[in-house]
């Protein structure tokens, strides 16, 4: 059940006949990232078309809108609101006119010291015009008395601090970047002649694009007509930090991230549980969707069938309207009903990837008992999230996470379990090992668990 707001996601095309509309369909595949809005700016190497709007990438672009984005390379954005508020000027791509010429620019993260380089900006004669921390990056880029696009992007990335991937588009080249943690994914791919580039690859499954490989991370990769160079001039000797959630939460099943299938990574997140936390039952059940590959690999493992007892209602959008009658459990309702004749008189163990307030695992554990289930175990792919998070993704202040002040006994009382359990830390970082390329286990920021953040953060 999705708990957090998700944050960011980019697409990115160059030399393409059809980049707005691959451009287009990239974004479509990424939507689970961000549907408060969504832009693209397109550029035809003499100038760049920009089209943008609030809601779903569904709702946003037409044929016509489409059409007009001219030209053989594109960026696009789809977003939540992680800093700034959510109205048009804060949708993405920002699209400037700078004294080097047109540029757009699309991110996904979130700049930790923000506050500290808007405010010096400010004191020297710049003037904002969103709130977003993306803006900070544009202003950075104009100050610097570099030649190139190129150089005054280093100059200005060598002052954030944080979480970014970045796409830049200037009207003959595209240029990619990621913080040297490397917090948020960003891959590279092929279309024939053309590159593309994504926050995650089940974008280029749908434009049927080949993965090449993912942006390192502190690495600015430039693509123009004579093809492409990278440089790593952001690399230092900090730790990676890759943020663990894309593979518990965010990102899609069908991406691989971080080196590793999001999928398979899922699903052993589930077998890890059954290894710490069994316990007898009649069915596994599923939280949709997100606890889905979890619950697969919990029910392999402790050889307990998989059933589902939830279903999700997939085309509920944002509801203003609320029923006069006092339904209980309306907003939970709408998303998710039960199935009776699987629950009715059973034993189930529930699988979830996350538990933030609780108030709506502590529904859906109603909604179980009111099926007639007689006994729910409630089972957490991740440890207990006790903290916020600075790095792009919208959790709840601190203060309203349940666990940040309660000990799991305390949790399952509040959310009627009749037993609950966590994943360990340990076995969350062996979990990611499993089907990684590479040695990975300890690059992962794992700060909502532990409160042990990899870089300062500012606004604590
Ligand atoms: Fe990801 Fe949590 Fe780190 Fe944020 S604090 S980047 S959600 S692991």
């Amino acid at each position: 059940m999705a708990k957090f707001k998700e944050e960011c996601g980019l697409f990115g095309i160059f030399n393409h006949p059809e980049a707005a509309n691959l451009t287009y369909l990239g974004l479509h595949a990424l939507q689970h990232r961000g549907q408060e809005g969504a832009g693209i700016v397109s550029s035809d190497e003499i100038k760049l078309y920009t089209e943008k709007g609030i809601g779903l990438v569904s709702d946003i672009f037409s044929k016509e809108k489409i059409d007009k984005l001219q030209g053989n390379s594109a960026i696009g954005h789809v977003r939540y609101s992680t800093a700034g508020s959510s109205d048009l000027a804060n949708t993405q791509p920002i699209y400037v006119t700078s004294s080097m010429g047109k540029m757009a620019i699309a991110h996904n993260g979130n700049l930790t010291n923000a506050n500290k380089l808007k405010k010096h900006l400010e004191q020297n004669g710049a003037i904002f015009q969103t709130d977003s921390d993306t803006e900070v990056i544009i202003h950075l880029i104009a100050k610097s008395k570099k030649k190139s696009f190129l150089d005054r992007i280093i100059f200005a990335l060598k002052k954030c601090e944080g979480a970014y991937s970045l796409l830049f588009l200037m009207k003959d080249m595209i240029i990619a970047a990621r913080d040297p943690r490397g917090f948020r994914p960003l891959v590279l791919g092929t279309i024939k002649n053309s590159y593309v580039l994504a926050s995650e690859t089940c974008a280029f499954d749908l434009v049927e694009a080949e993965t090449l490989r993912e942006i390192k991370a502190g690495e600015i990769v430039t693509i123009n007509e004579k093809g492409i160079s990278s440089c790593s001039p952001l690399e230092n000797q900090n730790k990676k930090a890759f943020c663990i959630f894309e593979h518990i939460y965010f990102s899609r099943p069908d991406s691989y991230v971080f080196g590793s299938s999001v999928y398979m990574t899922r699903k052993q997140l589930g077998r890890q549980l059954a290894k710490e936390h069994p316990i007898k039952a009649d069915y596994v059940i599923p939280v949709p969707d997100s606890g889905v590959a979890s619950a697969i690999g919990y029910s392999e493992e402790s050889r307990i069938p998989l059933e589902l007892g939830l279903l999700r209602n997939h085309y509920v959008g944002r509801t203003f309207i609320e029923p006069q009658q006092n339904i209980r459990n309306f907003g939970v309702k709408l998303k998710l009903n039960s199935i009776k004749e699987v629950l009715n008189k059973k034993k189930v163990i529930v699988i979830d990837d996350s538990i933030v307030r609780g108030t709506t695992c502590r529904k859906i554990i109603k909604m179980i008992k009111d099926a007639g289930a007689t006994e729910v175990h409630v089972r957490i792919s991740s440890p207990p999230t006790k903290d916020s998070c600075y790095y792009g993704i919208d959790t709840p202040d601190k203060s309203d996470l349940i666990a940040n002040d309660l000990s799991v006994e305390q949790i399952r009382r509040y959310i009627l379990a009749d037993s609950l359990g966590y994943l360990s830390l340990r076995g969350l970082r062996n979990s990611v090992q499993k089907f990684s390329k590479y040695n990975v286990k300890n690059n992962y920021c794992v700060a909502c668990f532990t409160s042990k953040y990899p870089t300062e953060i500012e606004s604590r």
